[in-house]
């Protein structure tokens, strides 16, 4: 039985670990010596909860892949405090790949590609290098669009799906088998596991989401205040600034 807490994420990875596992980030997967556990996340939800969960693996001395998404309506990567928190994730030594949707997406084959290329390049100056992996956001139920021919990495690929048994903790919900049953047979493992289910208070996968849903309205009442101070002290003084703006500029007064 496998608890969907902090605890019982960082029990699992420690019994990889004790197996003698091999962590592999994306870019490293195919290259990681047997047993070979490829580690990643989709952040659909938040990255306060992903920083939490990076800091976890990374007192376990395991690195992972976080993939963050452009578009999300619960967080923003380009937002002041998203590019701290992806920066953060790297900081940690994670890799940091782009979780593209579908459903935002172009019709034509052209275009998509060209948008798949654009979001790299924005998630990249996030990051501050070029990303180099990619996954899908719900493959199984949204259009699927190949990028495989696109990125050295994309996570649900053939290559990929050739060597590792797949995994996912989609919805608190395993499906056949859990990573511990790929674990006993010593199979090479790639394990999606989201954020959201592990670092959270609540029980209930309902519950979980509220929980970083609530997390997120309070930071944005308190950037909300914060907004309210700054008008009211620019008020308080704009005289002076803007004289002295025009004074910057050569600008007479009208
Ligand atoms: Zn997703």
């Amino acid at each position: 039985m496998i608890e969907f807490t902090s605890r019982g994420y960082t029990d699992l990875l420690s019994r990889f670990l004790a197996a003698g596992y091999a962590f592999a980030p994306a870019t490293q997967a195919m290259a990681a010596p047997a047993p070979a556990l490829f580690l990643s996340h989709d952040v659909d939800f938040s990255l306060i909860r992903a920083v939490a969960m990076a800091e976890a693996e990374h007192a376990l001395g395991v690195t992972s892949t976080y993939y963050i998404m452009l578009a999300n309506e619960h967080y923003n990567a380009v937002s002041v405090t998203g590019r701290a928190l992806i920066r953060r994730l790297v900081e940690l030594g994670h890799e940091v790949g782009l979780h593209w949707d579908s459903e935002t997406y172009p019709g034509t084959r052209e275009a998509a590609v060209s948008q798949f290329k654009a979001e790299l390049g924005v998630l990249g100056s996030v990051v501050g290098a070029p990303v180099r992996t990619a996954s899908q956001h719900r493959p199984a139920s949204s259009d699927y669009l190949n990028f495989d021919d696109q990125i050295e990495v994309e996570a649900y690929s053939t290559t990929i799906r050739e060597r590792f048994a797949y995994v996912s903790d989609s919805a608190m919900r395993w499906r056949e088998r859990t990573p511990l049953d790929y674990l006993a047979a010593r199979r090479d493992v790639q394990f999606t596991a989201h954020p959201v289910w592990w670092f959270t208070n609540a029980a209930s996968a309902d519950d979980k989401l509220r929980e970083v849903v609530v997390e997120q309205h309070g930071l944005r009442d308190e950037l909300c205040e914060a907004a309210i101070s700054r008008m009211n002290r620019v008020l308080a003084t704009r005289e002076t600034t803007d004289a002295a703006f025009r004074a910057k500029r050569g600008w007479s007064k009208d």
